[in-house]
């Protein structure tokens, strides 16, 4: 042993490597500047506390941050990202819009990215990797470095063909600007028509959208970070993905990460009836009404595997 290596007890060799750190790059410096809105929702979502409390603004604020998780994990994850239901036009340019309300840039930006993720698991490539990267920079590090600002348009060919989810994905301040105007206005109009209620419009935009949207912010990156830290592993992905039934009810089923490295072509992120998965749920009721189709759904042999995995003793 070298003077200044790290002694690894337990650890062989390939296993020390592949638990290394890569180290920074210079073009993954921090963009302070281009990072200022980012900031700013916190410190106004913070700062939503000397705008009073009132049941309406604290109801605005669960309900904005759970629609939009749904429009990331049911659309930016599972309908962009991995295709895995079919859907119409019209409700694919909703999706879109639905999804950029969450203030997470377009739709193939985050598709294109995601996407990179699956192909580089926990390996140098992969972007948000805590293994390789730490808890920071896995969680909000890499999003504020202006290397990954850009959209890999050569993995997503299959959306930039529709010029209406490229011109989203250009254009993707302008529906949480919208919503953040609807939320003002709303409170505003609650504040005459029921004056009772004790909200008004500067309180009902603090809570309802920048506390919620930095609330949907962590929720969110808690899949990049925590999924591959904390949680159980019922399969041999080749990476660090976890289950984690508390950041599937934060992620609205999302936290069934390490079944969604096994088969990520699944609608469906829960396999057994007890992997509570609300996103599918919403989505399973959308193809109720025709809304979406073609539902990809686990392989007999995946949810087998993990039945064979949990009799030999491997966690639930
Ligand atoms: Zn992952
Ligand atoms: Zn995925």
């Amino acid at each position: 042993m070298q003077a200044g290596e790290t002694f690894n007890p337990g650890l062989s060799p390939e296993t020390a490597v592949r638990s290394a750190r890569r180290p920074y790059t210079p073009d993954e410096k921090i963009d302070w500047v281009d990072s200022i809105p980012f900031f700013l929702v916190h410190v106004v979502g913070v700062l939503a506390i000397f705008t009073g409390f009132s049941w309406p603004a604290i109801l605005m604020c669960f309900f904005m941050y759970y629609a939009r998780m749904f429009a990331i994990t049911g659309a930016y994850h599972r309908y962009f990202s991995h295709r895995s239901y079919k859907t119409s036009r019209i409700f694919q340019f909703v999706l879109g819009c639905w999804g950029a309300s969450s203030a997470q840039q377009g739709p193939l930006w985050w598709a294109a990215h995601h996407r990179h993720h699956h192909k580089y698991s926990d390996t140098d490539e992969d972007v948000h990797s805590p293994r390789r990267r730490g808890l920071w920079w896995s969680h909000m590090g890499w999003l504020l470095s202006r290397k990954y600002a850009k959209t890999n348009e050569e993995v997503v060919k299959d959306l930039t063909k529709f010029p209406e989810l490229m011109w989203i994905n250009k254009n993707h301040g302008l529906a949480p600007f919208i919503l953040a105007g609807a939320i003002y206005l709303f409170g505003a109009f609650l504040q005459n028509a029921a004056p009772g209620l004790h909200t008004n419009g500067l309180q009902m935009l603090t809570w309802g959208f920048f506390t919620s949207t930095t609330l949907l912010y962590h929720g969110t990156f808690c899949i990049n970070s925590l999924s591959h830290l904390i949680g159980k592993k019922r399969f041999e992905t080749g990476d660090d993905s976890k289950n984690s039934f508390m950041l599937s009810i934060v992620t609205l089923g999302e936290g069934w990460h390490n079944n969604h490295h096994r088969f990520p072509y699944s609608e469906s992120q829960g396999i057994y009836w007890w992997e509570v998965d609300i996103t599918h749920y919403i989505l399973k009721a959308f193809s109720w009404v025709g809304l979406v189709w073609d539902i990809q759904t686990h392989p007999k042999e995946v949810i087998a595997e993990g039945r064979s995995r949990m009799k030999n003793g491997v966690p639930a």
